[in-house]
Order: structure tokens, then sequence, then C-alpha cells
């Protein structure tokens, strides 16, 4: 339920981030660097935001970030997308997800999701009054097979959300494994949409973006976001790109969701995303540095980590440490032994799935944080 004790049920990344600042935790839990955005974005930020503007941007966003996000993509993918009418600007990529929901779903739709799904996923669904059903991914690659995908699909299916790169697991899906999806899709009248947040932090492989896959033009979206890319999570500058006529519908709902937000912010993402390379590609090394450390620390306390290929993550398995349940770990964890996680059960159906013993552990931290958590899992051992 939306409502505990009469107060909003705390998201289960709340919670962590909360339990781990009572215990004085390392909060490997929910997932935010803990070094801001580059120096540049922020003085481009700080500038625009003492010359303005300030007040509404048009519903579609800013003009001047819908043509850097085409530009961006062009550029890199190859799709070609109409900054006024295949560009949506967003208030972060979980308005995206919300709007695009609320806006194709209907009550009794079936829509289908990747478990461990993205929290806010299942959350929309229930908005929206939809029955949610899910394909469970599975250790050590997590990437779904084709063949169950086209088995879930029914005549009452109206969406297929994706998400790649992966949280928790962090696998990139490949082009040939997109390219049998969106068949079983097509042939079945369903919609896509693809949740890529991660898509600038790949350390092995390459992100294909959903849009790019033959016979996705016009039945998938895709969303993404300044917040993870450039370390300004609180910014909320999401946008969702997709067919013109899906993405009118979608902003006739995300209208009356927020109407526009963050002008400043959206101006200042702007004018960095031509330049943003060097950047990304600094903090992909950073990360992947942090990655390492976090894999090896966690295979030198007895545990057999996912190496993840991409984003903020890894998954563990806890049954080596006799542990059946990682959410009893992730409640005890941040008193008994100083670190914070997220337990994957979260991120699965209310009995928990099929990972029940596995726990989520976040490296977009400094080196330092990552040697602070592997010493005191050490210690608890
Ligand atoms: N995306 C973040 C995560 O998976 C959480 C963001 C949030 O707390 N809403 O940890």
């Amino acid at each position: 339920g939306l409502l505990r004790d009469g107060e909003p049920t705390p998201t289960v990344f709340e919670e962590t981030t909360a339990r781990a600042l009572r215990h004085d935790a390392v909060n490997l839990g929910q997932g935010f660097p803990d070094a801001d955005g580059p120096a540049a974005l922020l003085s481009l930020a700080a500038d625009v935001v003492l010359a303005g503007p300030h007040q509404y941007a048009p519903g579609s966003g800013r003009a001047d970030l819908r043509e850097a996000v085409a530009a961006d993509r062009a550029r890199r993918h190859g799709v070609h997308e109409d900054p006024a009418t295949q560009v949506l600007a967003t208030t972060g990529a979980t308005e995206a997800i919300a709007a695009v929901v609320l806006a194709l779903v209907s009550p009794g739709d079936e829509v289908v999701t990747v478990e461990p799904f993205y929290d806010s996923h299942a959350a929309t669904i229930a908005l929206a009054g939809a029955r949610h059903v899910t394909v469970p991914v599975h250790a050590p690659d997590f990437l779904p097979d084709p063949a169950v995908v086209a088995a879930a699909l029914t005549d009452r299916t109206r969406l297929l959300i994706l998400n790649t790169p992966h949280n928790p697991s962090g696998a990139v899906y490949p082009r040939a494994l997109l390219e049998e999806i969106v068949a079983a899709c097509a042939a079945r009248g369903v919609l896509l949409l693809s949740d890529e947040v991660y898509e600038h932090l790949v350390y092995d492989g390459e992100h294909v973006t959903l849009r790019s896959v033959a016979g996705a033009e016009d039945i998938a979206l895709t969303t993404s976001s300044a917040g993870k890319s450039f370390a300004v999570t609180g910014w909320k500058v999401g946008w969702l790109t997709g067919p013109a006529d899906l993405v009118a519908a979608v902003r006739g709902v995300k209208q009356f969701l927020t109407y526009s937000s963050g002008p400043a912010y959206q101006q200042a993402v702007a004018a960095f995303l031509p330049d943003a390379e060097p950047h990304l590609a600094e903090q992909r090394e950073r990360y992947r540095t942090s990655r390492d450390a976090l894999v090896a620390g966690l295979r030198g306390v007895g545990l057999d980590p996912v190496v993840p290929a991409a984003g903020y993550f890894t998954v563990v398995d806890l049954a080596p440490w006799g542990v059946a349940d990682a959410a009893q770990a992730a409640r005890d964890w941040p008193r008994e032994a100083g670190v914070a996680g997220i337990p994957v059960s979260a991120l699965c159906r209310p009995d928990g799935g099929h990972l029940r013993s596995w726990l989520r552990l976040a490296f977009c931290k400094s080196p330092a944080e990552i040697d602070r958590a592997v010493e005191r899992l050490g210690a608890h051992a």
C-alpha cells in the first residue's frame, strides 16, 4: 500500500538511507554518488541561476534541452528524433515512467516487467490499476530469455518495461536480444518503454538504446536523465523520446503531474551535453575502480558477487554466509556491521521472488567508502 500508519510508506531506498544515518553505517543502499557532478556543469548552473530563467518552461521542456538530447542521440546512436515532437523533458526519468504508464495503460491491462524491477515501475503499474506480470531473470547474466518474454505477452498486454543497463544487476542488453523482444512485442501489438538511466555508466560492452533497434521506431519509448549521467540526482532533469503520437499522449498526462520543472537546470544540462564525453569517460574510470574494489573486497570475505557490466550496483548472494533472507540482513547490518544495502527481494514481487538471499550494494562511492565497507564486512563475517 501507499500508506502505512497514515504516513506514506517509505521506499526501500529512503528507508535504507534513514537506517544508515541512524547507525552511522556506510550507505551502499540508495544509489546516489557521494561526489557531486562536474565543476563545469555546476558553474554553468550557477550562471543560469543568477541570470534566469525562473518562470515556467514550456510543457515539453526547453527547446535547447530537447535539441541537445536529440543531437546527442543522433551522434551516439544514429537515432533521429524530432526535438519538437519526439522529445519530452521530464522531472527525472521517474516522472517519465509514471507519465508513460498512466498515459498508455488502462485499468485491467497487463504490463510486463523483468524481475527484479525498479520499484517505480511496479508502483506506477499499480497506480494505473493494471496487472503486473513479471519475467524473472537469474544469475549469472540476469538477461531475460526472449522465449519467456514472448510467452508472457497476452491479448491484454499493453506495455513491456525494460531497463538496460539493468538496476540492480548491471546487465547490458545486447542488440540481438532487444531485436527478439521487439519482434515479439510487434507481433502482439505491445508497446515498449526502456529505462536507460545508466546508459553512460557502461564498463564492459556497449549500451544499445532500444529506439535504435529494428522495428522499434513506432512502438518504443526510451527514458534517460542527467541525474545518473552527471552525478546530479537531485536536479531531476530527465527526458523521454519516442514516436510523436505516443510522446503527445504522455505529454497529456505529464502536464497534470508537474506541468514543467527546473528551467535553469534544464538550460545548464542542455549547454553541457555536447561537451560531456570527457567527463563521462573520467567518471566511468572512477566507478570502474570502485566496482573492482568492491568486488575484490566481497570475494575476500567469502562471497561471489556479480561483476556488473554497468551501473551503480553489484548484487551478491549471501547464502555462503548462511543468510537465507537478505531483507533481514539489510535490517540488521547497519547496526551490527555498519554497512547498509538493499535486499533484491524489495525489487521483486511481494513473495520475495527468487532472489531472497541476494543483496544489492552500490559502488558509486569514493574508494575510501568502499574500503571502509569491506573492512566492516570482514569484521562482521
Ligand atoms: N535509483 C536509486 C536506486 O536504485 C534510488 C532513487 C530513489 O531513491 N528514488 O537506488
